[in-house]
């Protein structure tokens, strides 16, 4: 892969550049850059949005941070990527059309100018932006097929990301990431970074609340990391939520039964799927007990595809 110095790789103290950068993969898309160097060291930080390319709230929290940015505070460096996949967000879809492939299952990618494009440019992103980084904290929200609960989480043995992740603000649900092979932040975990991913809303809308909440983790994180802010807050000691997706075996018009937020065992049944003739042709019961912590935006599901998050 080349190496050639970037711009946002030989910034100067207190300040800021904003520009593209073509990723050396045939076919795709310039991404979008931003970078800022306060007046002092301090670590490498790195936030990326729109890894799916239709959810909004991470990369309107992206582009509000450095327009608010206050220089003479920052400490260390902070590199933003708003939109990660450009060619999935043209084409309002989660992942690439191009090849199809889910860009946040294929880190830390290849250098194989064979494999798919999302497969190069995962290895693109991983050498060029996160092994430089200290610390990722990757934002998602529902995309257009589920709506998530506001939700921050670590991985398992993160213990600087998990203190993070539960200082990002209460108004998210802590959340024990399940590890997932080919996840950018589950990958930059085990690369040694500090990796935090969020959740919030979906249904490809943009929740403002869902961005302000966003910038003021985001503001309170970096602060965190630059050593600045006592620990005024008391501990968050909220059980995280864990779990993982689950899936529908067969498709069909969902009806759901619970709402986000509901507390469900086993027992519970999620919803109801129907044929076109409208039979009732599953239930979908919860696949372990917890917090529902997403569900199907779009009714309309196919064999395999998730239902809900439940954790
Ligand atoms: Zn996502």
């Amino acid at each position: 892969m080349t190496q050639t110095t970037q711009p946002w790789e030989s910034l100067a103290l207190t300040s800021t550049w904003r520009g593209w950068w073509q990723p050396p993969v045939a076919g795709l898309p310039a991404l979008p850059v931003l970078a800022a160097r306060g007046r002092r060291a301090g670590p490498v930080v790195l936030i990326t949005g729109g890894v799916h390319g239709d959810e909004y709230e991470g990369p309107a929290a992206i582009y509000s941070l450095f327009n608010q940015l206050d220089l003479t505070t920052l400490a260390g460096q902070v590199i933003g990527l708003p939109v990660v996949n450009v060619a999935a967000w043209q084409a309002h879809a989660r992942t690439s059309p191009g090849d199809g492939v889910d860009l946040n299952r294929v880190f830390p990618g290849t250098g194989d100018r064979n494999a798919e494009p999302s497969r190069q440019l995962a290895g693109e992103i991983f050498e060029r932006f996160v092994r430089p980084c200290d610390a990722l904290i990757d934002l998602h929200s529902g995309g257009a097929r589920l709506v998530h609960l506001p939700m921050v989480g670590w991985y398992a043995g993160g213990g600087e990301a998990e203190r993070l992740a539960r200082r990002f603000g209460d108004g998210l649900m802590p959340w024990l990431i399940p590890h997932v092979a080919g996840v950018l932040s589950c990958e930059a975990h085990r690369a040694g970074k500090v990796a935090i991913g969020a959740e919030y809303g979906g249904g490809a809308r943009l929740d403002p609340g869902g961005v302000a909440a966003y910038v003021a983790g985001l503001r309170r994180v970096l602060a965190l990391l630059a050593g600045d802010e006592p620990e005024l807050a008391p501990p968050d000691t909220r059980r995280p939520i864990a779990g993982s997706y689950q899936t529908v075996e067969q498709g069909g018009l969902f009806v759901a039964r619970v709402n986000l937020g509901d507390h469900v065992t086993p027992a519970t049944v999620l919803g109801q799927l129907y044929s076109l003739l409208g039979e009732a042709v599953d239930e979908v019961k919860a696949a372990r007990a917890g917090i529902v912590a997403a569900l199907a935006h779009r009714a309309l599901l196919g064999p395999g595809d998730r239902v809900a998050y439940v954790g």
